[in-house]
């Protein structure tokens, strides 16, 4: 029996080139709290991403409720019910409401011309997420945002070293969130960060992530444990000469997912915008109507063949037993998402797929009868 295929791999680097540097922290004995390797990775990721300033963090979702401290965000925040359930986790975390609206069918972002009507006195923000790393419609809702006077925290944890444009859909909005797991284009085994636009709000939050000091004996906040640790940020570090290779690898990839499902009947892909410089974080294919089998029969044939292809994103997020009671959780109002979730696979790609194997996935799903 051929051993599973996961739908994604961590990039991990060879061993040895790790050795080094945690031979360095043996020395120094600094082992967290903001050491050299720490302050080393917020520099040269926030060069290498083409961001001002960033904060390291324990982990994505750590990043995205202290994010939301941060500004302030209190009442109701509209967000989208088609994402990793952090998304809406961070906000309970905070005492918020979510307020859950449609996705655009093409895009699977927040549609921007349901986000008005979702609008009332209670709510503070706005949370998108740009899904698969695709950039959600930022101009316009940068517009609305200016309008209501509403904050904006994007859930970028699929957008490492995404650009629109030429510019890096990170610098949009007030905040935006990275992920650093495992499973995500760039990891530290576990970590994420915040993009901040400026050093004040940098400091805020590097205070926040460490429960409010400001110095030994002054506490400003009532933060959290969210910091970074030295071993972890090594990783990044290393990880960061690989991840240029890493990238290209998963271009390719795509690509021949693509031209082989060009003209598969049933099978339809993302359209990816020519002004968007993608990380290909994920391989999504809509299985249609069309297509001989269910998607849940595939995903089912693909399993009993090893491959692990997953179902990003379903249940909705909107469908969790501790969202299904709010109203705008109900299914009809969100029929888009509602149909994209039932229609929705991802395929294996990352670095370390190799051709044979991605060829025999070709197949298994051209020819599901
Ligand atoms: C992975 C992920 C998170 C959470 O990040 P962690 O680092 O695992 O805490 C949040 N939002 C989305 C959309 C994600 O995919």
């Amino acid at each position: 029996m051929a051993t599973s295929i996961p739908v994604t791999s961590p990039l991990l680097p060879p061993l040895e080139e790790f050795i080094p540097y945690l031979q360095s922290i043996w020395e120094t004995r600094r082992l967290t709290n903001g050491g050299p390797f720490h302050q080393q990775l917020e520099e040269e990721l926030a060069a290498y991403l083409g961001v001002k300033h960033l904060s390291l963090f324990a982990n994505g979702t750590l990043a995205l409720v202290t994010a939301l401290q941060a500004l302030r965000v209190t009442g109701e925040v509209i967000t989208t019910p088609y994402s990793f359930v952090a998304t809406a986790h961070s906000l309970l975390w905070n005492g918020l409401k979510p307020v859950f609206v449609d996705v655009d069918p093409h895009t699977c972002n927040l549609d921007p011309d349901r986000i008005e009507e979702a609008i009332t006195p209670a709510t503070t923000a706005i949370l998108p997420v740009h899904c698969y790393g695709l950039p959600c419609n930022m101009d316009r809702i940068a517009s609305i945002a200016d309008t209501y006077g509403l904050k904006v925290i994007y859930d970028a944890a699929h957008a490492f070293a995404v650009r629109q444009g030429g510019a890096s859909v990170l610098q949009q909005g007030d905040l935006s969130i990275l992920s650093f797991h495992a499973t995500k284009v760039f990891n530290t085994f576990e970590g994420g960060a915040i993009i901040c636009p400026d050093a004040r709000i940098k400091q805020r939050i590097d205070y926040l992530k460490n429960f409010g000091f400001a110095n030994e004996t002054t506490v400003v906040a009532p933060g959290i444990n969210g910091k970074m640790n030295e071993v972890e940020a090594a990783f990044g570090l290393l990880q960061l000469q690989h991840i240029d290779h890493a990238l290209a690898v998963r271009a390719t990839l795509y690509e021949r997912y693509r031209q082989a499902f060009s003209n598969t009947p049933g099978i339809g892909m993302m359209d990816i915008a020519q002004d968007v410089q993608w990380n290909h974080a994920y391989c999504p294919v809509f299985i249609n109507a069309d297509y001989p089998i269910s998607r849940d029969a595939l995903y089912e044939l693909l399993q009993g063949q090893g491959i692990l292809a997953r179902r990003y994103f379903y249940p909705l997020i909107s469908n969790f037993p501790m969202y299904r009671g709010l109203d705008s959780a109900n299914p009809a109002r969100l029929p888009n998402a509602s149909d994209i979730a039932q229609r929705i696979l991802c395929l294996p790609i990352y670095p370390g797929l190799d051709e044979d194997t991605q060829d025999r996935i070709i197949s298994l799903v051209k020819r599901a009868r």
